[in-house]
């Protein structure tokens, strides 16, 4: 596709795209008729239509920041155990060797590696397959950095914030309450069930966002002892604070899937904007 009409675009002229933070969980989310899935789909037709898409997913962790610049990302099964038919899932969405160059230029807060050995890895593609099953708009991804701080992601999300005005979706893919070795294996399919503290913490983060209150979602650790359940690794978390770290004073703040999944994960999601 060619993307020469989005980098001409002036800054300006259009209305920001909202930003999104998506509780991704399961997998098989990405094949589920399910109600979360259902919420994405619906999203795809409600907010505007992007020109592209740019996702943070929790399943691209590296050593400095890149950005895939291939012009056909490969889709990644990256996950073991589970039915034939997940990985059968193929979303041949094209990537955006424009974008990708620009998205580097943005980011002054490091130096972006153009990558062309990722893809889209499921934090990205069993959602966006929801959002926009005809698969074509251009859907990039933008690595995590494991070695540096929350306040590091936070503010080089900043940098992205030109995008939204050239029409650029941005989601931030992971879960804030996502702690695997608690899962209640037993009570997945009973609905909206979870533990006490998760429970607990969902409302607190919901509380702070609403609150604008993103120095204490930044410092999450020192939030309660019941956030170091919630994230006893920031993977998950970290695309949170990309899509918070994009957020204007004059975005509106909207949850969907606000519901717990087997004791210890949260599903819930926000839209900016
Ligand atoms: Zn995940």
């Amino acid at each position: 596709m060619d993307l020469k009409h989005l980098m001409d675009l002036p800054a300006d002229q259009e209305k920001a795209m909202p930003v999104l933070f998506i509780g991704h969980g399961s997998p098989m989310n990405g094949i589920e008729d399910n109600e979360f899935s259902q919420t994405w789909k619906s999203l795809g037709k409600t907010i505007p239509t992007p020109k592209a898409v740019l996702c943070v997913s929790a399943h691209w962790l590296t050593q400095g920041t890149s950005v895939t610049a291939m012009a056909y990302p490969r889709t990644i099964h990256d996950f073991g155990g589970f039915p034939q038919a997940l990985y059968q899932v193929k979303y041949p969405a094209p990537g955006s060797p424009d974008l990708a160059a620009e998205t580097k230029k943005i980011i002054r807060k490091t130096t972006v590696q153009l990558d062309h050995e990722w893809g889209l890895d499921h934090g990205t593609w069993t959602v966006v397959r929801h959002m926009y099953p005809g698969a074509r708009i251009p859907v990039l991804q933008l690595s995590i950095d494991f070695y540096k701080t929350p306040e590091y992601h936070y503010s080089l999300a900043a940098d992205l914030q030109s995008l939204r005005k050239r029409g650029v979706l941005i989601i931030g893919s992971g879960n804030m309450v996502h702690n695997l070795g608690m899962v209640a294996w037993n009570k997945l399919s009973e609905p909206d069930y979870g533990y006490d503290w998760a429970i607990e913490m969902n409302s607190i983060f919901k509380e702070k966002i609403m609150d604008g209150d993103h120095q204490s979602l930044i410092h999450y650790q020192n939030l309660n002892k019941a956030a170091k359940l919630a994230i006893p690794t920031p993977d998950h978390y970290y695309p949170l604070l990309y899509t918070l770290g994009l957020k204007t004073k004059n975005d509106p703040v909207r949850f969907f899937n606000d519901k717990l999944v087997g004791g210890s994960l949260t599903m819930t999601g926000v839209q900016l904007g």
